[in-house]
């Protein structure tokens, strides 16, 4: 895609800078509204260093899979590789309590899909391709935005030379460090979790059975998600220390100290590919929108990974804010009207408030080592897995199919 590099128009109705996994899905979400969209993006697509398509998978929730479909994603997905998780197992290393959800409670084929960040950024790049309404500008990197009355002008930088173009609203989808954030003064909340993720594919023994497995540990929470072949993706947070004596091991001696610190739930741990870090931290913003600005994605928020939910999360935002520029072009509104962008940030806040407050308090619950706190949480664990209207909500609300939900959310295109 980054030899389709050059502008056509320098006026687009929508440019959305950051073409990573989020920013990328809202411009397909609108390609067949046939708004002009640019897309800006600082790292050569389909480049071994982008960093939103990397070596990392997401557990892709099932509400997600409906809003792919909606934009014709899903196929493209699902034909490269998408293993479904069919039970997520909960529990406290070394404690009594569990908590198992199941497809089996849902009525649908899976909880979620289990893919590679790589795959999702092929399939959207693929379908991007194909809409002559979207201009890839990359590699390009916004330097400046300026807001007037009746456009953004966005400044950008692309082999060396200066560019600037106007669009009647800009989206910001340019990750949690978004430097297009920090240029509008729009103000975060930052919390730094102290953890890092070390992430990394391991193979086991036996086959898998589509389990996810979700363990805390004083040190902090061990995730393994089901892929092909007797693979795991790893997704351990420890401390920095930790983490970088992790990253130091030989294959043998981090299979082994998984192995410990994982304990005997899985056949044995057979193999281990690269290893990487990301360090976790809390971000939000309070402003999702100004007059022809709106945020979407980890630039809105970024979370711990600890429930899989920050790309989920995203993709809810580009789900609601392509609708509702839809409606909005069709009812003649203007793209960067303050009331339009206010409707998008209204949907939704409440799902943002819920998802960050519940993914923050497992973090903070399961790290705290008070006794009280420990019983408690295992007996939450325990009602978790009697109580099926209780389980009911939780699985609804992690598969994102809670509250009001877009025309993509449930599986229809967007005209
Ligand atoms: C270890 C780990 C595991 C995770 N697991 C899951 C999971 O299982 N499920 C889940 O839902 N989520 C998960 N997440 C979260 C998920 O990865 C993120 O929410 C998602 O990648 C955010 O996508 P984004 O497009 O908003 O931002 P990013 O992926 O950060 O993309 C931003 C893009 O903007 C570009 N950019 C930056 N600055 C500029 C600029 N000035 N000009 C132009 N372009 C620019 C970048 O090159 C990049 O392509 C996980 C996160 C981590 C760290």
């Amino acid at each position: 895609m980054d030899d389709k590099a050059a502008p056509g128009s320098p006026d687009y109705d929508v440019s959305i800078v950051g073409g990573g996994m989020v920013g990328a899905s809202l411009a397909v979400a609108l390609g067949p509204t046939g708004l002009r969209i640019a897309v800006i993006e600082a790292v050569a697509l389909g480049d071994a260093g982008q960093p939103s398509y990397d070596d990392r998978s997401v557990a892709l929730a099932y509400g997600s899979r409906r809003i792919f479909e909606g934009m014709g994603v899903w196929p493209g997905i699902e034909a490269r590789s998408a293993t479904p998780i069919h039970q997520i197992h909960i529990s406290e290393r070394g404690k009594f309590g569990f908590a198992r959800l199941d497809r089996k409670d849902t009525g649908v084929e899976a909880l979620g899909y289990v893919i590679k960040n790589r795959v999702i950024g092929e399939a959207l790049l693929g379908v991007m391709q194909g809409f002559k309404n979207i201009s890839v500008i990359c590699p390009a990197t916004m330097k400046a935005i300026k807001v007037g009355a009746d456009a953004a002008t966005v400044s950008i930088e692309m082999q060396g030379e200066k560019q600037e173009f106007r669009s009647k609203l800009v989206v910001i989808a340019d990750g949690g460090r978004s430097d297009a954030r920090e240029k509008l003064g729009i103000a975060v909340r930052r919390v730094d979790y102290g953890q890092i993720a070390v992430v990394a594919n391991v193979s086991i023994k036996n086959v898998h059975h589509n389990v996810a497995f979700e363990r805390f540990t004083p040190n902090g929470p061990v995730a393994l998600l089901p892929m092909a072949d007797k693979c795991y993706s790893l997704v351990w947070s420890v401390n920095p220390q930790e983490a970088d004596a992790l990253l130091s091991l030989s294959d043998d001696e981090f299979l082994k100290r998984l192995h410990n610190h994982f304990g005997d739930r899985l056949s044995s741990f057979v193999k281990v590919g690269k290893r990487d870090a990301y360090p976790l931290s809390l971000i939000q913003v309070d402003e999702h929108v100004r007059s022809r600005v709106a945020l979407i994605g980890n630039a809105a928020h970024a979370l711990h990974p600890v429930a899989g939910q920050g790309f989920n999360l995203g993709l809810r935002d580009v789900a609601v804010l392509a609708q509702v520029l839809c409606d909005g072009h069709d009812a003649g509104q203007d793209m960067g009207g303050r009331l339009l962008l206010e409707h998008y940030a209204r949907w939704r806040k409440r799902d943002n408030f819920v998802v960050t407050s519940f993914t923050n308090g497992l973090v903070r619950v399961f790290s705290n080592d008070f006794f009280p706190l420990t019983v408690v949480r295992n007996v939450g664990l325990i009602a978790v897995d009697l109580f099926p209207p209780l389980k009911r909500s939780l699985v609804h609300r992690t598969m994102g199919l809670a509250g009001k939900l877009p025309r993509l959310a449930r599986g229809l295109s967007l005209q």
